[in-house]
């Protein structure tokens, strides 16, 4: 009996035409089923019919360690939650979300590193469990690259660790990264 294998390439042999129907992802040649393109082949015993589900490549899914920018969409005082735009310098549109928990990140005992709505934020996803794409500011690089003044949307210029209102000459805080623009 055949197993599942892990992942397959295109043109592989995935059963003979007898012994299996080829469903989506497959094609027939010379009585075999084969693979249309890389994926994981499925194969359904009772219907005795395969197909491929298709890998997404890594570096479009964020996994551990990835760099990635993102705009705030959400910001509580304890956690941003960030739409990502890309990874690892890649442009992503698949919309992942990604979590950035305030209380744990480094300089404990500072005041917590604050982004805002529609800040540009680039950060390091440091886990993937459970589906959620957890990040920080771990790299040296991290922290947001562009704001506007959260109570005019005029533009900011950096002002030491702060920004300041081009317009009304407000003062904000902001975890800003190094590559901070205005
Ligand atoms: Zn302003």
């Amino acid at each position: 009996m055949l197993k599942t294998p892990d992942k397959v390439l295109p043109g592989t042999k995935l059963a003979s035409i007898e012994e299996f129907e080829g469903g989506q992802g497959t094609y027939t040649r010379d009585d075999y089923v084969r693979a249309l393109f890389l994926g994981r082949a499925q194969y359904d015993m009772k219907a005795r019919k395969v197909t491929i589900q298709p890998v997404k490549t890594r570096s479009m899914i964020p996994s551990q360690g990835d760099s990635v920018t993102g705009t705030v969409e959400v910001a509580h005082s304890s956690m941003l939650s960030l739409r990502i735009l890309s990874i690892n310098g890649k442009d992503s549109a698949a919309g992942f979300t990604g979590l950035l928990f305030l209380d744990i990140q480094r300089g404990r005992g500072r005041r917590p590193i604050i982004g805002k709505y529609s800040d540009l934020v680039r950060a390091t996803v440091v886990s993937t469990r459970n589906g959620i794409i957890q990040l920080a500011l771990e790299g040296k690089d991290d922290g947001v690259l562009s704001a506007v003044c959260s109570s005019c949307g005029s533009k900011v210029s950096r002002h030491g660790t702060r920004i300041k209102c081009s317009f009304c000459g407000l003062l904000e805080e902001r975890g800003l990264s190094p590559d901070f623009e205005a």
